[in-house]
């Protein structure tokens, strides 16, 4: 392990919009640790981040806040301590760790794939990713490259007792007949070996005819539909190959899915051309989905498209979080079942308390493969050249999987100035893979934004988990849930 020059922890204050009063707060970077400070044990710690001799400190406290005061604080600091919190040093993975562990993902096995049924599409989504790569004009997954990703999976899961099949595109629906055949053969493979096969779909939903929705409903699909908020927003953004709006054709179909599935997942695409996140939500809610899911448009280390949400655009999404967070707390108030919970995540992850070394299973468990049967590390990927992996006939080249992940880490190094290090792990490989194969720094901008999403999600953990600890515990999906520090 090598040692990092950051300090122990993190402290930050925090205004809450619930009651406009300011909480203190302490991240210790090793253990990932939070805690709530008082005024007094904010003070020391930030004064010993400054350098402050013992002497000083104590006569600060005293002087400040009173002889009994100061010496509590003392007591709980020591208390702490000795557990190993605010001592640091920081210690993170040097070039060897890293290198043993690239290799350890590289023979790492998996019981997922991804296909990628369609490089095609049967709408112009103004913003979609995969148009850059031209990949919406290469047709249509055959049989035969199909077959050879279920048995590539099967071969690579190992002693996994399930498989899981993601259909993806484009549009996956636009090869039905293929998905069809797939079920099939996976679920007669899943047979013959013991193990269950489960499938996921992401969908525009304009494709979906009852055949569709009885399977889904038979196999119990994990399903994601793609819309994009009020029929005006979403036809905006989401045209027809005919430029037509296609908002018709998806709600109606949805409304059919609803018929036969309670619970229908929505994932929204926030542009910057519609930012206006609360109409889109309550939209989505009432339409009668049961959870609503928010992704933007990214753009990538390569720049941003003219859709993209760029510094701008987040500073105007973020001055609706407070928002947000009033109507979250109302709907728990009122006892509502919570729909759209943008923090759900990043309490989790806080509760887990684990750092994370890789932030999804590109290459593994995210594995995609394209029409012509290459495979890329996850689905955004499709049609760079540079980002190829392998072939389903072969398997996973594992010399370039190990140069892919190596450049991917190279990009870990500016992490190593960050205190948000262990909870945030390095950015999304695929916003740092340059289309010409090189792999620059995430922009400071979305780093910090990353960072004032801890500090955010920080307050919600330790104000959920106080005020609404049933739904506390469900979201972390911990029965004996308790908190970190007091
Ligand atoms: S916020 Fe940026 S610098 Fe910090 S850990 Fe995440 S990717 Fe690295
Ligand atoms: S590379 Fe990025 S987009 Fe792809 S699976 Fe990982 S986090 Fe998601």
């Amino acid at each position: 392990m090598k040692k990092l020059t950051l300090a122990p922890y993190h402290l930050f204050q925090y205004h809450d919009p619930l009651t406009t009063d300011t909480h203190f707060y302490v991240f210790d970077i090793e253990s990932s640790a939070v805690m709530r400070l008082d005024a007094p044990a904010y003070d020391v710690l930030a004064l010993r981040l400054e350098g402050v001799t013992t002497e000083t400190l104590e006569a600060h406290l005293a002087s400040t806040y009173g002889v009994d005061t100061a010496r509590a604080v003392h007591e709980e600091l020591r208390w702490l301590e000795k557990r190993g919190i605010f001592q640091g040093p920081i210690m993170t993975y040097d070039a060897d760790e890293n290198e043993a562990y690239i290799q350890k993902l590289v023979r790492m096995s998996t019981n997922k794939i991804e296909l990628y049924l369609a490089e095609a599409c049967n709408l112009r989504c103004r913003y979609c990713y995969v148009n850059a790569h031209d990949a919406l004009n290469h047709g249509l997954m055959p049989w035969e490259i199909a077959k050879q990703a279920i048995d590539l999976v099967f071969a690579r899961a190992g002693n996994a007792d399930s498989i899981n099949i993601t259909f993806f595109g484009g549009e996956p629906l636009l090869n039905k007949p293929v998905l069809k055949q797939v079920i099939a053969y996976s679920q007669e493979l899943g047979q013959a070996r013991g193990k269950r096969v489960g499938y996921s779909m992401t969908t525009n939903a304009t494709l979906l005819d009852d055949e569709m929705i009885a399977l889904i409903k038979y196999y119990n699909f994990g399903l994601m539909i793609s819309m994009d908020g009020p029929q005006d927003v979403h036809d905006r953004m989401r045209p027809q190959a005919n430029g037509q709006g296609s908002f018709e054709l998806a709600a109606r179909n949805v409304k059919r899915l609803m018929q036969s599935r309670r619970s229908v997942t929505v994932r929204c695409t926030l542009s910057n051309r519609c930012l206006d996140r609360p109409r889109i939500v309550q939209f989505l809610e009432d339409f009668g989905f049961s959870r609503v899911a928010m992704s933007r448009c990214t753009g990538t280390v390569d720049g941003l498209s003219p859709y993209d949400i760029g510094p701008e655009e987040n500073v105007t999404l973020q001055a609706q979080d407070g928002y947000f967070i009033e109507r979250l707390f109302e709907q728990l108030e009122r006892g509502e079942r919570i729909k759209y919970n943008p923090w759900a995540n990043v309490v989790r992850h806080i509760h887990d308390m684990q750092s994370r070394r890789m932030r999804c299973g590109v290459g593994r468990g995210c594995t995609t493969v394209g029409i012509d049967g290459r495979l890329y590390p996850c689905h955004r990927y499709v049609g760079m050249d540079n980002y190829v992996l392998g072939h389903v006939s072969t398997g996973i080249d594992r010399a370039v999987f190990t140069d892919y992940l190596r450049g991917y880490f190279s990009t870990k190094r500016k992490c190593e100035t960050c205190w948000a290090i262990n909870l945030c792990g390095g950015y999304c490989p695929w916003y740092v893979s340059g289309a010409d194969g090189s792999f620059p720094y995430p922009e400071d901008w979305w780093c910090d934004h990353i960072r004032h999403w801890y500090e955010m999600g920080i307050w919600m953990y330790d104000t959920l988990r106080n005020t609404y600890p049933d739904y506390f515990k469900q979201l972390v999906g911990d029965e004996d849930a308790e908190p970190i520090l007091r």
